[in-house]
């Protein structure tokens, strides 16, 4: 790691942006958010966007939401057409641009090169799985040595990456193997992900093949932990309920009131306006933009409540508080279980997600005692976040540290 990385535990809110620039990709992940948009050319998120709407979107996020860094999403954005000259804009304008990529095109080291010349600052590299397994997740042979050899690029071309794992069934036992490699690379971070019912896996597809038990996951994603702890390599998990992980460990827990809390996650503010079909289609106009209040009002959560547009008394993290909740409980359906009632964590946690009481019911939740008996349920989202050391990279040091 760069001896410019400082750690710190101040939580600020996130200033990173995020963007979709087509679902086209080179991979057929089994569990992926995007599969029938991938899978479907002539869905009309399949293609890339052009050049020219991909720099739009990134001028409104840096002028008009105040982004300092932004995730380019594709699909896979290393084979958008155009991509270095976009990232050479984004880094040019100040929005320090990061690529979300399975790594796969970076085997071959001048197309690294030519990433890292136009100003990539990071990759995240999804990391799913190892060996064999990998292979068959993805739906690639070959992907797994393909990858390796990406990692052994940047470590050779001194190109920072953090990794994103997404906890299915199959990737449980490679956990540690994941974390190792993070070690074994210099790893900035390392997310795990709980396998959600977002977006095309929320229409059934999701099954027991690839969902596990919280307590499943939580056997294998511990001792993960604590080889990247020892390594002193930063770790997140999201969307995981926080009883479903020892006290120790609840530190490294982000859900959707932690996010924003995260360097590394979204702005929900101007991702609430990339998050908008137009803004993630190659065809049609930009949408007119939207603050997070706005946004908010609009959801029948907070629809009736009076003078919410200009209530003085609402703050700039009170809106960042009820977007998580819109977004936890509206697009997610995450639902507390009996056991929430009692907790003295129900106003800071999720519960359960979606369609996760069909599969498993909801005995695994265990209400929590606050530290001091009888003063009431915790509210404040950084409660355990607080305590974790995350890094901030020399460009955020300014304001973040
Ligand atoms: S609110 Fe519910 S899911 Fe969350 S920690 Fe408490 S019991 Fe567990």
């Amino acid at each position: 790691m760069s001896a410019t990385v400082q750690k710190t535990t101040k939580r600020v809110l996130t200033r990173r942006g995020v963007v979709w620039l087509g679902q086209t990709c080179n991979l057929r992940c089994r569990f992926c958010y995007f599969q029938t948009r991938i899978e479907a050319k002539d869905h009309p998120e399949h293609p890339f966007m052009t050049l020219d709407k991909a720099k739009a979107i990134f001028d409104i996020l840096r002028n008009h939401y105040g982004n300092n860094a932004i995730d380019i999403q594709g699909g896979e954005p290393t084979i958008f057409p155009g991509i270095e000259e976009l990232c050479s804009h984004s880094a040019k304008i100040g929005l320090l641009p990061t690529l979300i990529t399975n790594a796969l095109v970076l085997a071959k080291r001048e197309a690294l090169q030519r990433l890292k010349d136009s100003g990539v600052r990071d990759l995240l590299v999804s990391v799913h799985g190892l060996g064999q397994n990998y292979d068959d997740m993805v739906g690639v042979p070959g992907a797994h040595k393909l990858q390796m050899a990406a990692l052994d690029n940047c470590v050779a071309l001194g190109m920072p990456v953090r990794f994103n794992c997404v906890l299915t069934k199959s990737s449980l036992p490679h956990l540690a193997g994941v974390a190792r490699l993070a070690v074994s690379v210099g790893a900035r971070a390392v997310n795990f992900i709980a396998f959600n019912p977002f977006e095309d896996q929320q229409k059934g597809e999701r099954s027991l093949d690839d969902v596990a038990a919280y307590s499943e996951v939580s056997a294998s994603l511990v001792p993960a932990l604590d080889i990247l702890r020892a390594a002193g390599i930063e770790a997140n998990v999201r969307y995981f309920p926080l009883c479903q992980v020892p006290e120790a460990y609840r530190q490294h827990l982000y859900n959707f009131q932690q996010l924003p809390y995260d360097l590394h996650e979204w702005d929900y503010a101007s991702w609430t306006f990339t998050d908008m079909k137009p803004q993630r289609m190659r065809a049609g106009e930009l949408s007119p933009l939207v603050s997070l209040r706005q946004a908010n009002a609009r959801s029948p959560m907070f629809k009736g409540v009076p003078n919410y547009l200009d209530d003085p008394a609402i703050s700039l993290e009170d809106e960042y508080r009820h977007s998580a909740l819109i977004r936890a409980r509206e697009h997610c359906g995450y639902r507390e279980t009996p056991a929430c009632q009692a907790c003295g964590m129900r106003q800071i946690c999720d519960g359960f997600h979606g369609d996760y009481a069909a599969f498993f019911g909801t005995d695994e939740a265990q209400a929590i005692q606050t530290p001091t008996p009888g003063a009431g349920p915790i509210v404040d989202p950084r409660h355990y976040i607080n305590q974790q050391e995350k890094i901030v990279e020399p460009e955020d040091a300014g304001w973040a540290l």
